[in-house]
């Protein structure tokens, strides 16, 4: 009998790929969320159209599972996270206390948490140079903004259900994925997708004009899918219970990265730098703690996952301009 899980937000960037990692290693996969994925259809066995933040909703996808993977959540980029923080923090806070409890009451055995980088305090992350982040770095708290509060304090809960309940939680605290069939456009996009798009018009268009938010000379790392999604089951098989990061350390500038790209494109750009919410000043994962609890840490370099990820978005720009 396969091992039987469900993934939550199964519709979303991130859960789409964790379910087509999963069934390609044997597991059989509930996927659960709001809407279908966007860019290619769900390898899931079963897909739910659920809103998780309803109790009843969540006693219904955990049924009969021996694992969760809890990814639903209402997430997007600076812009979005910036400006719609009760929304998020009610939200996110009624998905994450209904799942993980409905998951107990049903019996699942292992219950996944993703948990964001942007749970670090504010106060050590001033400076575009900064210190990469240790996970003990998390306290004392000051996330930036509401979206990181409840990602702690959701933390929080896996630690005491597993301590209270015996369910085995694990937590992990991505920084920045990003590769193809992410949100692209419309505003809950993040850099590296918002960047791609911008230069594929660029090229497309003739008009050599980027924006890029602020001086972008504000610092982060970028993690391809590929190595999220390997980190994510090597982290869920171990037997390591607390809040571990998962990203590159390697760290660039917003501007480094819009050229990185362009070269990726084949094209020089003109950066046009404008006002724009732009997050702390400066981020990096320290991936020490990462290499001692699973022996290894995300190899895919920042430019093959960009080539990957322009490629895709290049094309979906082209169909949108009626250009494929
Ligand atoms: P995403 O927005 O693509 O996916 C999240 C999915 O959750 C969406 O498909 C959305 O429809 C679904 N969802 C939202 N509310 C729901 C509800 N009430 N019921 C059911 N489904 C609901 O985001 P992603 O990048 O795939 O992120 C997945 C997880 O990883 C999220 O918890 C996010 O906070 C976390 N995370 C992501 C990153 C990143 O760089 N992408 C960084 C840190 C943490």
């Amino acid at each position: 009998m396969p091992t039987k899980v469900l993934v939550t937000g199964a519709g979303g960037f991130i859960g789409h790929h964790l379910v087509t990692f999963l069934k390609e290693r044997g597991y059989w996969v509930r996927g659960v969320d709001l809407k279908h994925p966007e860019f290619s259809p769900t390898d899931a066995d079963e897909f739910e159209i659920l809103d998780l933040r309803r109790w009843d909703a969540c006693l219904q996808a955990t049924r009969g599972v021996d694992e969760v993977y809890a990814l639903a959540a209402e997430m997007g980029g600076m812009g979005y996270i910036s400006s719609h923080h009760a929304y998020i923090l009610y939200s996110n806070l009624l998905i994450n206390l209904h799942t993980l409890e409905a998951a107990r009451i049903n019996g699942a055995q292992r219950y996944f948490y993703t948990s964001s980088a942007c749970v670090y305090p504010e106060y050590l992350q001033t400076s575009a140079d900064v210190t990469p982040l240790k996970e003990d770095d998390v306290y004392p708290a000051q996330p930036q903004d509401a979206y990181g509060w409840e990602k702690l304090i959701t933390e929080r809960l896996n630690i005491h259900y597993r301590e209270d309940y015996g369910i085995e939680t694990r937590i992990v605290r991505f920084h920045n994925i990003f590769g193809p069939l992410g949100t692209w456009e419309g505003g809950r996009e993040k850099a590296p997708a918002a960047l791609c798009r911008k230069i594929a018009v660029a090229k497309l268009t003739g008009n050599p004009e980027v924006e890029i938010w602020g001086d972008g000379e504000q610092t982060r790392s970028f993690c391809y899918i590929d190595d999220c999604t390997l980190g994510i089951h090597k982290l869920m098989r171990s037997d390591y219970p607390h809040p571990l990061n998962l990203g590159q350390d390697r760290m660039v500038t917003i501007n480094e990265l819009a050229d990185i790209i362009a070269e990726i494109a084949g094209i020089e750009i003109v950066k046009k730098h404008v006002p724009g919410p732009q997050g702390v000043r400066g981020r990096n994962s320290d991936n020490t703690r990462l290499r001692e609890v699973l022996g290894w840490a995300p190899e895919i370099s920042l430019e093959e996952g960009l080539e990957r990820t322009y490629a895709w978005i290049e094309d979906q720009v082209r169909q949108k301009l009626g250009m494929a």
